[in-house]
C-alpha cells in the first residue's frame, strides 16, 4: 500500500494546466512562446493561442471534462462561470470536440445582470472576459475552468481580478526602479504573495435548515447566548473531532487536486470554529485558490451533513470568522524583500521595503480600512475578538528599536534572539525569535510578512491585495523617483529612511489592540478611527485615492465610483435582507410560538386555580411573558416602518445609513425581546435551534 506522503504528490495538481503539463504537452517553441507572454515579455497572438487551447482541450477531455467556461470574479465577491460544451457539429451530423484559440483568451457573458455600480445600464449589455494566463487553468467535475478577468464593451473592469493584475505590474514597475537605484541590477520583475488564513464555522447540516436566518442572511438573527461560549480558551488547537478531521481530510484531497498546497488546519477560538491555510503564492493565484477553498469548504460539508459558515459574524457573543492576509515581495530571483535577514539594520534593501510599507499604511490608513468595510466586518472591527477598526503596524521589539535609530539618524545594530533555556535537561534549547508576536495587530510583521488581520473571512482577497499593492507601489515610486535622481544613493536612501521613520512612527503600536487605551492614544496619535462601514465607504472617493489609483492606472475615477456605490448598495442590501428575515421569523415562527405558549400557561392557571391553588408564580411568568410578548409586537412594528422607509431612499449614500441607522437598531430590539422570550418559553415549543445545540453538538 501505498504511504500518505507519496499519495499526496501524486494526487497534487493532477487536475491542473500546470507548468510541467504544459512543457510535456506543447510543442517547444509553442511552450517559450507562452512562458514569455505570462511573464509580460510577448504578445498573444491567435496562432500560440490556438496551439494551447489544442492541448489544453485534448488534456480535458482525458480528464473527462466535456465543458469549458471562463471564470470570473464579478463585484459581487463571488466567482461566476457559465458552460459551453466542447461540441461543434460536423457537415455530416455528427459532432467533433473542438476548442479554438479565441474561445479560450476572448469570452462574452452578458454584463447586465452583475453589479455595475452604474458603469453600465441594463441594456448595455456586452461585457467580456479575458483570460488570466498567469493563474493555470484546471478541471473541475466535467469542465475546464479558464481564470479571467471580466470588463465592459467600453473598457471598465467590472471585476475584482483586473484592478488586481494592474496593481501587480506597478508594484512590480516601482519595486524594480527602487532596486535598481540600489545597485540590484539583475532583477527583472517583483511579485506580490499572499497567503490568507481562512477561518470558518461548521454547523450540522440539520440545525441549519431549521434557521431561515443563517439559509437567507448567513449570520443568525435570534439566539439567547448558550450558558457554554468559549470562556473555557478549550477549543483554540483542540483536539480534533472525528467527524471534523474526515471533512478537513476530504477538503484538502479535493484542493490539492486543483492544486491548491492547504497545509494548516486547527481548530479556532469559538466552539464550532475552525482554520485552513495554504502555503503561500503569486497574489493572483493565491487569490483565486482562496474563492477555489471557500467553494470547497461549503461543497464538502454538505457531503458530510455539516454547512460551512463563511459569514463574519455567524453567532453573536462568541469569535467571528477573519481571514488573515500575509502578504510580502519577492523577487524573480528568488528574494524576499521582507526577510530582515540576521543583520537587519544593515540590509538597505530590506529597510526601504519595511520603510515604504509603513509609509503607505500610514498614508492610505482610510483606503485600507474601507478595503475591508462591509456588513459582516461591521460586527467584528473593534468589538474585542478582531483589530479595531484604528490602522496601526506592529513591527516587534527588534525592528521597533531599528527605526527608532533610523529616525535618530542611523541604525548602527540589531537585537538578537537567543536561546530560550528551560532548565529540563531532556528538552532542547529553543532558539528564540528576535521578536514576539501580537495577535491584536491589524497590520503586524511576522518575521519575514505583513499580516493583514482586517480582512472578513467571507471577502474576495482581491480587493485588500491590490490597496496594499498599490499604496505600497505609490511609495515606492517616490522612493524611486528621490534614489534616481541622487549623487549619493546610499545618503539619499538614509535620509529618506529617517524621514518615514520620524514621520510615521505615530501607526506603529506594539500594545495591546484591544484596550480601550488604545482608542484614547490613537485619537491622540491622530490616526482615524472608522468603526462604521458606511462612513469607511465614503472616504474612498477622497481625492489622494483617486490620484493613487489614476496615476498607477489600477482604477480610472470612474471605475473606483462605481466600485464605492456597489459596495454602499450591497451595504443597504444585505441589511435589507437581514431585517426581512427577522420580520418573517418574529412573526412566523417565534410570535405564534410565544402566543402558544402564553395560552398554555394561561389554561394551565386557570385549571390550577379551578381546582383552589393560587399560584402566584405562574402568573408572574404570564405577565413576564405578555409583556415581552408586547415588546415583540411593538419591536416588529417599528422595524417594518424603519425598512419601508430606507426602502424609498434612492440615493446610495443616504439610503445605507437609514440602514445603519434606523434599519439595525429597529432589529436589534426585535431580537432582544426574542431572545429574552427564548429563555423563557418551553423548549419544545420554540422554533429555532438553540446556540447551545448548533455550537456544540457535532
Ligand atoms: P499563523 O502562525 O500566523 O497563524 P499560519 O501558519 O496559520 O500562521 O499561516 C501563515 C500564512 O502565511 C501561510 O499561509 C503561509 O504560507 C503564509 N506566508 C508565509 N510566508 C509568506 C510570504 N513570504 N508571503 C506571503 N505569505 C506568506
Ligand atoms: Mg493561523
Amino acid at each position: 500500500m501505498k504511504n500518505e506522503h507519496s499519495q499526496i504528490t501524486d494526487i497534487f495538481g493532477i487536475n491542473v494546466f500546470n507548468d510541467s503539463v504544459m512543457r510535456q504537452r506543447l510543442p517547444k517553441t509553442a511552450y517559450k512562446q507562452f512562458v514569455a507572454i505570462r511573464k509580460g515579455q510577448g504578445d498573444f497572438n491567435i496562432n500560440i493561442a490556438d496551439v494551447i487551447a489544442n492541448a489544453m482541450k485534448d488534456w480535458a477531455l482525458e480528464k473527462g471534462a466535456t465543458h469549458f467556461c471562463h471564470w470570473f470574479q464579478p463585484m459581487t465577491g463571488l466567482t461566476a462561470e457559465k458552460h459551453d460544451s466542447f461540441i461543434s457539429p460536423t457537415p455530416d451530423g455528427k459532432t467533433i470536440m473542438e476548442f479554438s484559440g479565441k474561445l479560450l483568451v476572448q469570452g462574452e457573458p452578458d454584463a447586465s445582470s452583475f453589479p455595475s455600480g452604474g458603469l453600465r445600464a441594463t441594456f448595455e449589455a456586452r461585457g467580456y472576459t479575458a483570460w488570466d494566463c498567469t493563474s493555470p487553468v484546471f478541471v473541475k467535475g466535467k469542465t475546464l475552468y479558464i481564470p479571467c478577468a471580466f470588463c465592459s464593451y467600453t473598457g471598465e473592469a467590472l471585476d475584482k481580478k483586473t484592478p488586481l493584475l494592474r496593481s501587480m505590474e506597478a508594484l512590480s514597475k516601482h519595486a524594480v526602479r527602487v532596486l535598481k537605484a540600489l545597485g540590484e541590477s539583475d532583477v527583472q520583475s517583483v511579485t506580490s504573495t499572499l497567503g490568507p488564513e481562512q477561518e470558518y464555522f461548521l454547523i450540522d447540516r440539520d440545525f441549519y435548515e431549521k434557521r431561515l436566518d443563517l439559509v437567507l442572511a448567513g449570520r443568525t438573527l435570534f439566539g439567547a447566548p448558550s450558558p457554554r461560549g468559549q470562556e473555557m480558551d478549550d477549543h483554540y488547537f483542540g483536539t480534533l473531532h472525528e467527524r471534523i478531521a474526515a471533512y478537513m481530510n476530504d477538503v484538502n484531497t479535493e484542493l490539492w487536486k486543483l492544486g491548491v498546497s492547504a497545509t494548516t488546519q486547527h481548530n479556532e477560538v469559538s466552539p464550532a470554529q475552525y482554520e485552513i491555510a495554504p502555503v503561500f503564492a503569486t497574489v493572483n493565484v493565491a487569490t483565486d485558490h482562496n474563492q477555489l477553498t471557500m467553494e470547497t469548504l461549503e461543497k464538502i460539508a454538505l457531503r458530510h451533513n455539516f454547512v460551512c459558515l463563511l459569514h463574519e459574524k455567524p453567532f453573536a457573543g462568541v469569535n467571528g470568522s477573519g481571514k488573515h492576509n500575509n502578504w510580502s515581495l519577492v523577487t524573480d530571483t528568488g528574494n524576499n524583500l521582507l526577510d530582515p535577514g540576521t543583520t537587519p539594520h544593515d540590509n538597505m534593501v530590506f529597510l526601504v521595503f519595511l520603510c515604504a510599507v509603513i509609509r503607505a499604511v500610514d498614508k492610505y490608513a482610510t483606503l485600507l480600512r474601507a478595503s475591508v468595510a462591509n456588513t459582516g466586518n461591521e460586527h467584528r472591527l473593534g468589538a474585542n475578538e478582531a483589530p479595531p477598526a484604528i490602522v496601526s503596524v506592529f513591527l516587534g521589539d527588534q525592528l521597533n528599536d531599528i527605526l527608532e535609530q533610523l529616525a535618530a539618524g542611523g541604525a548602527k545594530s540589531s537585537r538578537k534572539g537567543g536561546d530560550l533555556k528551560l532548565g529540563i535537561s531532556t528538552l532542547p534549547a529553543l532558539p528564540k525569535d528576535c521578536t514576539d508576536r501580537n495577535r491584536t495587530s491589524p497590520f503586524a510583521f511576522t518575521g519575514n510578512r505583513f499580516e493583514f488581520r482586517m480582512v472578513g473571512s467571507k471577502q474576495s482577497c482581491s480587493g485588500p491585495s491590490f490597496v496594499i499593492n498599490s499604496i505600497v507601489a505609490d511609495v515606492l515610486s517616490e522612493i524611486a523617483g528621490a534614489l534616481e535622481k541622487a549623487r549619493d544613493v546610499r545618503k539619499e536612501a538614509q535620509k529618506l529612511l529617517k524621514k518615514i521613520a520620524k514621520d510615521h512612527q505615530r501607526v506603529i503600536f506594539n500594545g495591546d489592540n484591544y484596550a480601550d487605551a488604545w482608542v484614547v492614544e490613537a485619537e491622540k496619535r491622530g490616526l482615524p478611527n472608522i468603526r462604521s462601514s458606511v462612513e469607511s465607504i465614503e472616504t474612498i472617493m477622497d481625492k489622494q485615492n483617486v490620484d493613487l489609483f489614476k496615476k498607477l492606472k489600477v482604477l480610472t475615477k470612474q471605475e473606483l465610483h462605481a466600485r464605492t456605490e456597489i459596495l454602499l448598495e450591497g451595504y443597504a442590501a444585505s441589511i435589507n435582507i437581514e431585517a426581512l428575515t427577522t420580520l418573517n421569523i418574529a412573526k412566523r415562527q417565534i410570535m405564534p410560538a410565544c402566543v402558544e405558549y402564553s395560552g398554555r400557561l394561561a389554561s394551565s392557571m386557570s385549571i390550577v386555580a379551578d381546582s383552589g391553588v393560587k399560584c402566584s408564580s405562574m402568573q408572574k411568568s404570564l405577565k413576564k411573558v405578555c409583556g415581552l410578548i408586547d415588546e415583540l409586537a411593538s419591536g416588529i412594528e417599528s422595524l417594518e416602518a424603519a425598512v419601508s422607509k430606507a426602502q424609498g431612499i434612492s440615493k446610495p449614500n443616504t439610503q445605507a445609513r437609514a440602514y445603519r441607522d434606523a434599519v439595525i437598531p429597529a432589529m436589534s430590539s426585535v431580537r432582544e425581546a426574542a431572545d429574552l422570550l427564548e429563555a423563557l418559553v418551553d423548549a419544545d415549543l420554540w422554533p429555532l435551534p438553540s446556540y447551545a445545540e448548533m455550537l456544540f453538538l457535532k
